[in-house]
């Protein structure tokens, strides 16, 4: 993988650009693929932007996601677009296993991968240039930095800064995380600058769910948590019925991890939901936990130190024992957990 500033020189030459990012795209997958959509566009390449799946209602407020292709959604125009791309921009994920049914169409591709992303052990090999950096909050701010970067701080409008800051709030848990730098500070203020309005992206984040989603919160506080406090852990484990009973779409469990990891002395927080055809989990952790190996080494996942997610084929019932014996075998660690 080349360094990404080899490609700098190149952007003012029109060409076929695909984005894409991760399955199920949070906020950062989304706003750091559209942000880069806005950048590119003002160059005249012809840019497709393609998600591997569905994604929550809540970012359909992001300027041009309605142009986003869903690649799960019967339609030919994704494939094509991959097939005569010159390249592909991967953003917000590093191991082409995270675009799920679209990973060997990715790899067959001809086209260049370039890499922007700040997850742990990025597949390198795959990807022609690229940049990964663990110590970046966010994708979106690594967008922000790419086309500073470039030399094209003037091409930042409305657009850009708008899916810029959805990306980098939501992924530093609005601006708490130790991620967030002096530099993100530094973004925002420029950004701000430029005429960002932050209140609006919060509520259309934060302030837009359902009422079933809300009263289905309500049930799994009170019926699916379990708490482990010789470990400082907590877990929720979410049946498929729940899901259906509350008409649960994707988007809606977002932010529920963070619930069982508020409370008091817990350390690491999970939760395991049944979707069906696999078995999701999301993780968090505080402090001096990581949660990056943690979901590697005992759920086919990855992530960050302090949040990360897996994805299981065992069942829901099975999943919890993995999940218990793997709070024994981390016994040590999470049990000398001092407040
Ligand atoms: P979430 O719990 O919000 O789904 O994910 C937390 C973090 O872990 C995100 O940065 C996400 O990209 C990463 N992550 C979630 N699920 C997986 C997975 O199955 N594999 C890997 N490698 N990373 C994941
Ligand atoms: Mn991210």
């Amino acid at each position: 993988m080349l360094p990404i500033e080899n490609i700098f020189p190149l952007l003012s030459q029109p060409r076929k650009v695909v984005i894409t990012t991760h399955q199920k795209p949070d906020a950062d997958a989304m706003g750091s693929s559209l942000a880069l959509y806005h950048f590119l566009k003002q160059f005249g390449h012809e840019i497709t932007v393609i998600s591997p799946t569905n994604w929550a209602n809540f970012l359909s407020w992001m300027p041009a996601a309605k142009q986003v292709l869903d690649y799960e959604s019967p339609n030919e125009k994704a494939r094509d677009a991959i097939k005569a791309a010159d390249w592909i921009f991967c953003l917000d994920f590093n191991t082409l296993s995270r675009t799920k049914n679209m990973a060997d169409k990715l790899l067959e591709a001809p086209g260049e991968r370039i890499l922007i992303d700040h997850h742990r052990e990025p597949q390198t090999a795959v990807f022609a240039y690229g940049i990964s950096d663990t110590g970046k909050s966010s994708t979106a701010e690594m967008v922000y930095d790419f086309i500073i970067g470039a030399g094209h701080a003037d091409k930042i409008n409305n657009e850009i800064a708008e899916c810029i800051y959805a990306g980098v709030m939501t992924d530093t848990g609005s601006f708490r995380f130790p991620s967030t730098t002096s530099s993100v500070h530094r973004m925002v203020a420029d950004l701000k600058d430029r005429g960002l309005q932050q209140s609006i992206i919060h509520e259309n984040l934060f302030d837009n769910h359902s009422e079933e989603r809300f009263r289905f919160f309500g049930h799994i506080l009170l019926n699916r948590l379990e708490m482990f406090y010789e470990f400082n852990a907590a877990l929720i484990a979410i049946p498929q019925a729940d899901l259906i009973k509350f008409n649960i779409r994707t988007g809606d469990t977002e932010g529920l991890v963070n619930f069982p990891l508020s409370i008091q002395g817990i350390k690491l927080a999970a939760v395991v939901i049944d979707r069906g055809e696999e078995r999701k989990s999301s993780f968090r952790s505080k402090g001096n936990f990581d949660v990056n190996s943690f979901a590697r080494k005992y759920f086919n996942g990855g992530g960050h130190f302090n949040a990360a997610g897996g994805q299981n084929k065992e069942t829901l019932p099975e999943v919890v024992d993995m999940f218990k014996k793997a709070l024994q075998e981390n016994r040590d660690q999470l049990s000398s957990y001092n407040f």
